[in-house]
């Protein structure tokens, strides 16, 4: 019936809702409309001038060589040291006082690092990676608890230029030797364990293993976190308290060409098999420097920035280290879970430290809306101006309540669209110019040309759905699939012709604002109609009794795919028959008959990513009886075993 991947049933993603900047925040914002107009006239010129924003060595010759496309050069012939923009220049302006890092353990322990203090690290971890014989263009894979010691981990390989590959501390033996071999890593820096949940997690037995299976690895040079045993092997592991210690705290920071490698990350791995991505330095730097502040909004005097997420995943990488200590920020970071040692911790935080800006994830969010409101109206959170979403689509419901339940109706909420890929953000509002709407990313950001496109790369006109694509290269894009050009080519630049694409489908409302979708992977075919997961979920999760909603389709004899939906109820809410029922005609109320699901079921969890994200491809082989797939970054495997018997018992009809 339709050719584009998401046909928009009802006005549930067009939202009448809007809400304008408040006036004192447009007043000393950042950034203003005119940023738009600057960045359409000429983006080079935009891009260029936000470059200026860094220290240079070397300044570059050429803004971008596109001559080998999809192979960009940003900066060309420029040179610049990514640790000495992060660090030496704020302490050489004077602010060695300030505090980079209010880090908060999870069993309590708090301390503070200065700029002044983190530049002594980074040069003596530095100065070690020197003496283990780690040459520029070296790998080095970390994988660490939420320490300081993880920054600067990643501060000191930038440095020396040995690109890093972090690696989120809790995945498995396997998913470690994988990204190891893979990067080809010479040395692995680790802790002896985290504190997660109140218990110490053993992280140096898992690169044991790991690197056991892994020849290129030299040495492993270890954090003490948690004092746990650990086993010992002399010709290769190493004290970071003994070396880094002991190491000199002189060190001159070489400047490195702009597109010298700075780090590999792996995707997330919620649609298949993850993806070795290749950021390199001038660009990368500029553009994380460019939107922190921007759409954070960041005075780097007086805001207190608080990030909730992990320094495995590209957001830790680009809005923890690079970003915010480009700008010279303040910054909490906390090595626990949001319900350790209660529900009310992340909160507390943000009370203890005032923090003015949070950044965090919608599953967090529905999370905390399960919990309950009155969790958080414990709290003081009236130092938060402004409120950021990252990594899925945040649905109306949710927006609102992370609007009224912890901005107390004054901060803006910036939803930020982007991908380890991107590198750094691609489409948000900006706080002090955008009127917000729930549950749209809205505006590609100034310099950035995303667009919506049919199947045949033509734009499509407000009220249309169709595919997400960026159509000019942005100086934080991927410059390739570490060890596979071709790889990179077949995955991002192949569906449309000199466009980049990235899997995730995208409507434009009426207002030209851009709604995600989801993956166009997980779009339902339901009797010739496509729906998107997005759309339904968001119909589930705005019914009062709905914390959380995942769907996928399944195949169906009559209908080609039939609609399955896996909820978590909020709260204390039982479910019954009736209530599935109701659940099913609401859908159908919000989005039209075509779009009821064949079957409601309650789960008490859902797959996700580690990085928090719904893994819908396991669903769908679980609704339709399939062997699972990759299940290497599934937070918890037992998860599967638990909604597979709750799929027999939750039938409806
Ligand atoms: P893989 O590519 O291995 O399947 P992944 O895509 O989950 O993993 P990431 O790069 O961490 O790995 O996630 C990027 C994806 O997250 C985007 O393509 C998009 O689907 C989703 N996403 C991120 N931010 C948003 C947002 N604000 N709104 C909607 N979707 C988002
Ligand atoms: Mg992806």
């Amino acid at each position: 019936m339709t050719d584009t991947p998401h046909e928009t049933l009802a006005n549930l993603l067009s939202e009448k809702r809007t809400f304008p900047p408040p006036p004192e925040f447009t007043r000393s914002a950042n950034v203003t409309e005119a940023a738009y107009d600057e960045a359409a006239a000429d983006r080079l010129a935009f891009w260029e001038r936000q470059a200026r924003r860094l220290d240079w060595s070397r300044e570059w010759d050429r803004t971008l060589d596109w001559s080998n496309p999809p192979f960009a050069k940003w900066f060309v012939g420029g040179e610049l040291n990514v640790a000495a923009n992060c660090l030496d220049r704020h302490v050489e302006a004077g602010h060695g006082d300030r505090v980079a890092i209010h880090f908060e353990g999870e069993p309590g322990d708090s301390r503070a690092v200065t700029y002044a203090e983190l530049l002594d690290e980074v040069k003596r971890a530095a100065n070690t990676l020197l003496e283990l014989g780690v040459a520029p263009g070296d790998r080095v894979v970390i994988y660490m608890p939420m320490i300081p010691e993880a920054a600067v981990a990643m501060l000191a390989c930038a440095r020396v230029g040995a690109p890093h590959s972090v690696v989120f501390g809790g995945f498995s033996v396997d998913a470690l030797a994988t990204r190891i071999d893979d990067a080809g890593a010479k040395l692995v820096i680790c802790a002896d364990g985290g504190f997660r949940k109140g218990k110490p997690l053993p992280l140096k037995s898992t690169v044991d293993e790991a690197v056991d299976r892994c020849p290129t690895v030299e040495k492993s040079l270890v954090v003490r976190r948690t004092g746990q045993e650990v086993d010992w092997y002399d010709d290769r592991d190493l004290w970071w308290h003994e070396h880094v210690g002991s190491a000199s705290g002189e060190h001159e920071a070489q400047p490195f060409d702009a597109e010298h490698p700075l780090f590999i990350l792996y995707t997330s791995g919620t649609t298949g098999k993850p993806k070795g991505i290749l950021h390199t330095s001038g660009g990368y730097l500029t553009q994380a420097s460019y939107t922190h502040s921007a759409v954070f909004d960041l005075k780097p005097e007086s805001d207190v920035y608080w990030c909730t997420a992990d320094i495995g995943w590209v957001t830790g990488h680009s809005y923890i280290v690079y970003g915010p200590m480009a700008n010279g920020a303040t910054q909490v970071m906390y090595e626990g879970t949001p319900d350790t040692p209660h529900t009310g911790r992340l909160w507390e935080i943000v009370q203890k430290y005032g923090v003015t800006a949070l950044y965090a994830a919608p599953t967090a969010i529905r999370t905390f809306m399960k919990w309950g409101e009155d969790v958080p109206a414990r709290y003081d959170l009236s130092t938060l101006r402004v409120l950021g979403s990252v990594g899925e689509p945040i649905n109306p419901e949710a927006w609102m309540w992370y609007r009224q339940h912890i901005g107390g109706d004054r901060c803006p909420i910036v939803d930020t669209w982007w991908q380890t890929e991107t590198g750094a953000i691609m489409v948000s509002p900006l706080p002090g110019v955008t009127e917000t709407k729930p549950g749209s990313a809205q505006r590609p950001l100034p310099g950035i040309s995303v667009d919506v496109v049919d199947d045949e790369g033509r734009s499509v006109p407000p009220g249309d759905g169709g595919f997400l694509t960026i159509r000019e290269p942005w100086p934080s894009m991927l410059r390739t699939i570490w060890g596979d050009d071709q790889r990179f080519i077949d995955t991002y630049w192949s569906r449309f012709e000199g466009m980049y694409f990235a899997g995730d489908g995208a409507k434009r409302d009426d207002d030209g604002d851009i709604w995600l979708l989801g993956r166009v992977d997980d779009v339902m075919l339901v009797s010739g109609h496509n729906i998107s997961t997005t759309e339904v979920e968001s119909a589930l999760v705005s019914h009062d009794t709905v914390a959380e909603a995942a769907v996928v389709g399944a195949s169906d004899p009559v209908t080609g795919q039939g609609i399955v939906a896996f909820t978590i109820l909020r709260g204390d809410v039982e479910s019954s028959p009736e209530h599935l029922k109701e659940l099913r005609q609401h859908v159908a109320n919000t989005l039209g008959p075509i779009a009821k699901p064949r079957q409601v079921m309650v789960v008490s969890e859902l797959p996700k990513t580690r990085s928090g994200k719904i893994m819908r491809r396991l669903l769908r082989d679980i609704a339709e009886d399939r062997e699972l797939g990759d299940v290497s970054t599934l937070q918890d495997n037992s998860v599967m075993d638990r909604i597979k018997q709750g799929l027999s018992l939750g039938q409806d009809d």
